[in-house]
């Protein structure tokens, strides 16, 4: 460990899989001194139990009657219980992550008692005011003390909402890290293929879940349809469903659109990074999966509105498109010249950052609670 910080000092608060997996590089440098605390917003082994055993993260203490609960009981069930436990044992600082009910609870439980707050991935806007996270993410920079900020862009977001310049520190994304300690194997990634059915660069990986995807029978099913297009065409669409997804295909009854996909339970981190490291194209609502893109080299059709990550458009790795016609027809086209575009992708770096995030993240953390950290050497801007 670089930082002196005391054992179980500093409390780190998440409630999702992308929270999970965007931490853990994170919570592995601050090592004993990670105080992990669950909400329990997604607390089941497919989104949960799984990932703390495969990102070897410690034992969670985990708050109760969170999940399922509209935005609101969330925040406000995690609030008291968490306002209780940092009563009884003051943390030094408390770390959040992104833009979730858990990221807003943990920020706002810190702010009560005047903890220093560190937010992770600081500074993204998708200037939508209909989502959520927008709201989320723009309540919690404005109360952090620390705002690690991924990219130049992020630093800039935050300035000009006239942010505090000595709270800013651009540090990078975690995720570059995550994904390239996760990757599976040559080995392994040959070995899932085959259990999949599937060839190198010649499939399809796609994810919905976001509400805008799934709260109407028309977005979900101009969606599906699209897809059922492309495995129709001969290109095999393999596509782990998110619980929401999966209720709200029954829910408006398009079970019949699923036929010719290949339809998963979500799958593990390491598997869904080794699935997208080979896949001819990636079609996704997630936040997370627009960054793994870029440093797994990847093409990316990102099925929403507005985007708060720009920087793997400006790069070339990805496009914003809706869910019907649009969809379909550059998913065509981008199908239609696959070993061009890999080819360009892979020299292309990542814009999120040289994989050294965490560990500068730590290193401020550990400043800002009071102790000493060896530095890290700056992000090349
Ligand atoms: N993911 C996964 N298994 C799956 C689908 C996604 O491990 O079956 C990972 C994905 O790589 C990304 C994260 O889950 O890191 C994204 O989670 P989600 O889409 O729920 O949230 P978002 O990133 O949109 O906030």
């Amino acid at each position: 460990m670089r930082t002196c910080l005391s054992p179980n000092s500093v409390a780190v608060v998440l409630g999702t899989r992308p929270e999970l997996v965007k931490l853990a590089p994170l919570i592995h440098e601050l090592g004993d001194a990670t105080r992990l605390v669950h909400t329990g917003q997604h607390w089941d082994e497919a989104m949960s139990g799984r990932f703390l055993r495969d990102l070897d993260l410690p034992r969670p203490e985990l708050l109760t009657g969170v999940g399922g609960r509209p935005r609101a009981g969330q925040i406000a069930q995690s609030l008291g219980q968490l306002d209780a436990a940092f009563a009884e044992d003051r943390p030094a600082a408390v770390v959040v992550q992104g833009d979730t009910n858990a990221t807003l609870a943990g920020a706002l439980a810190a702010n009560a008692r005047e903890i220093p707050l560190v937010h992770v991935e600081a500074g993204l806007r998708s200037y939508d005011r209909a989502m959520p996270e927008e709201h989320n993410r723009v309540m919690v920079d404005h109360v952090s003390d620390l705002l690690c900020a991924a990219t130049e862009d992020n630093v800039a977001n935050l300035r000009a909402e006239s942010l505090d310049r000595g709270r800013i520190e651009l540090t990078g994304n975690t995720v570059v890290e995550v994904v390239r300690r996760q990757l599976p194997d040559r080995a392994a990634r040959a070995a899932l293929l085959a259990a999949h059915g599937l060839r190198p660069d010649g499939y399809v990986l796609a994810t919905v879940h976001r509400p805008e995807n799934t709260d109407t029978a028309e977005a979900l099913g101009a969606v599906l349809a699209e897809l059922d297009r492309i495995a129709r065409a001969g290109t095999p669409v393999l596509f782990p469903m998110h619980p929401r997804t999966r209720a709200a295909v029954e829910r408006f009854g398009l079970a019949g659109l699923l036929e010719r996909l290949a339809v998963t339970e979500p799958v593990g981190y390491g598997d869904f990074l080794g699935l997208a490291n080979h896949a001819a194209l990636l079609v996704s609502d997630s936040g997370g999966v627009q960054e793994e893109c870029t440093v797994l080299g990847r093409p990316l059709l990102v099925v929403r509105r507005s985007t708060e990550r720009p920087e793997a458009m400006e790069a070339g790795f990805a496009a914003l498109v809706q869910p019907g016609e649009e969809l379909g027809g550059l998913a065509r086209a981008w199908l239609s010249d696959t070993p061009e575009r890999l080819a360009r992708l892979a020299a292309t770096p990542s814009p999120y950052g040289d994989g050294l995030a965490s560990a500068r993240i730590a290193a401020l953390t550990a400043a800002l609670a009071g102790r000493g950290a060896e530095p890290v050497v700056p992000l090349a801007a």
